[in-house]
């Protein structure tokens, strides 16, 4: 049963029609979507590619119907991210604002985990740098595992309060800001939220909402794009903040040119600020909500700059072999070496100095004595060197291997072994003469049978 005051707050909000909105939710019909990794290409036919496409965003299907993702080795590969099909539009709406000369540009998910919208931004941000944060330690870690899988060497993870980044001011060519909130717009695939809901936790969220935006605003470029989402229907949490953004701030409200047949409902607040919303009996998604502004003034300062810990020539020389991309800037932190693009190795050094980083670019692996034991990171990267022994495996043995449970491999090399299922590397192993011994992380392991 759907909160009454939610509905009654509802009557008389743009394109809100409560008959159909009441029997989408009572109808028990559910979505199933995903977004495809376009820097991973899956060998041989593969059915998910020919599913029909989410009309705003490329690389979305939607699926007939929902398959046991944990049992699949290409969901822990990074081929696909489960996303949200409304969410998705993000994607479009990239396309309008920034648009596609992204090279060079500085990016803050600011409210990310576990990463839904960071590995979007991780692929239409390939020549940028992506920094995705996430405020709870515990959810920062998920961040960090699912943009892993993804597999990206230009995104960094931060795990800082909002605040944190007024130490950054005028740095960042684009905010999103996918903030916390009451959660309605989930109400037909989650029922506890709908326990969870109440007008006060409403109250709350448009509160902290209106605090996260203020605390954020200075690392906005002059020109720079702020983009608000949020999965609510309340007009509170969404056009509301719309009014606040540009009642507060130098900003202009970025309309969106939309698709008839996409349904996606435009609304324009007291203030002219233009929001996008998704209602499930519309659209072939969730409930969502989405805003982008433009900001108009500020100035650019020079920022304080840590110091990183370089390696040695012969270090440099050691590593490389592993890696494919130049150039890297190679850096040290304890015994692991991490490479970063080049390009962003001065901004690290800024980063590095005002938040607090769960991970950059790709551990390629950590020094031990003369050897480099290979990272996970490494295996999922895009950065891996070609010359690298390669192991193909069947279904049976890729989820053997992602259960850390014992397994053959007929004809594998001696050493180190990257498995791939599908032309998709999974993992590390080190084939020794009587054993195999397998480095796919513990805690990632898959516990289901
Ligand atoms: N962007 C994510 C995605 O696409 O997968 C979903 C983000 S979720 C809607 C909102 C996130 O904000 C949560 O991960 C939550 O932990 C975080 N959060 C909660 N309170 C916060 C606060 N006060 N400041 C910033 N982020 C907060």
């Amino acid at each position: 049963m759907l909160p009454v005051q939610l509905i009654q707050s509802l009557e008389g909000v743009k394109g809100f029609d409560k008959e159909s909105f009441l029997r989408v939710h009572a109808s028990g019909s559910q979505v199933t979507s995903v977004r495809l990794n376009p820097s991973k290409h899956v060998s041989g036919e593969w059915s998910m590619l020919n599913e029909e496409a989410v009309p705003w965003c490329e690389h979305g299907r939607y699926l007939k119907e929902r398959p046991f993702f944990t049992h699949d080795p290409l969901l822990h590969g990074g081929a696909y991210y489960v996303q949200e099909a409304s969410s998705m539009f993000l994607w479009t709406v990239l396309h309008q604002t920034v648009g596609n000369a992204t090279q060079g540009l500085k990016v803050l998910d600011l409210c990310a985990a576990p990463g839904g919208k960071s590995t979007l931004l991780a692929s239409y941000f390939t020549g940028g740098l992506l920094v995705s944060n996430e405020v709870i330690k515990s959810r920062a870690s998920i961040l960090v595992e699912n943009l892993n899988k993804w597999g990206s060497d230009h995104v960094i993870v931060t795990n800082n309060d909002p605040k944190d980044f007024a130490a950054l001011q005028n740095y960042f060519d684009v905010i999103i800001v996918d903030a916390p909130c009451s959660g309605s717009g989930l109400f037909r695939r989650d029922a506890e939220a709908i326990n969870e809901w109440s007008e006060d936790n409403v109250a709350l969220c448009c509160q902290r909402q209106q605090r996260i935006l203020a605390d954020v605003f200075p690392a906005l470029k002059k020109d720079g794009i702020l983009i608000y989402a949020t999965c609510s229907y309340s007009a509170a949490e969404d056009e509301n903040i719309g009014d606040f953004m540009c009642k507060t701030f130098e900003v202009e409200s970025l309309p969106l040119k939309l698709h008839d047949d996409w349904n996606i409902v435009e609304t324009i607040s007291k203030h002219k600020s233009y929001g996008y919303r998704f209602y499930p009996d519309k659209v072939k998604g969730e409930g969502f909500f989405i805003a982008a502004f433009r900001k108009t003034d500020g100035v650019e300062r020079s920022l304080k700059a840590a110091t990183v810990l370089q390696v040695s020539k012969t270090e440099q020389a050691f590593t490389q072999a592993w890696l494919t991309k130049s150039p890297l800037f190679l850096f040290r932190q304890a015994e692991n070496i991490i490479a970063l693009p080049e390009v962003w190795k001065y901004d690290l050094a800024i980063l590095q100095k005002q938040l607090y980083l769960r991970k950059a670019g790709v551990t390629v692996g950590a020094l031990k004595g003369k050897d480099l034991v290979p990272d996970h990171e490494l295996a999922l990267s895009l950065l891996i060197n070609a010359n690298i022994n390669v192991t193909g495996v069947n279904k049976e043995t890729a989820l053997s291997y992602l259960k850390r449970k014992d397994f053959r491999l007929e004809n594998a090399p001696k050493g180190w072994n990257l498995l791939r299922y599908c032309g998709i590397s999974i993992g590390w192993v080190k084939v020794l003469h009587n054993r195999i011994n397998n480095y796919y992380p513990v805690n990632w392991r898959i516990l289901k049978d």
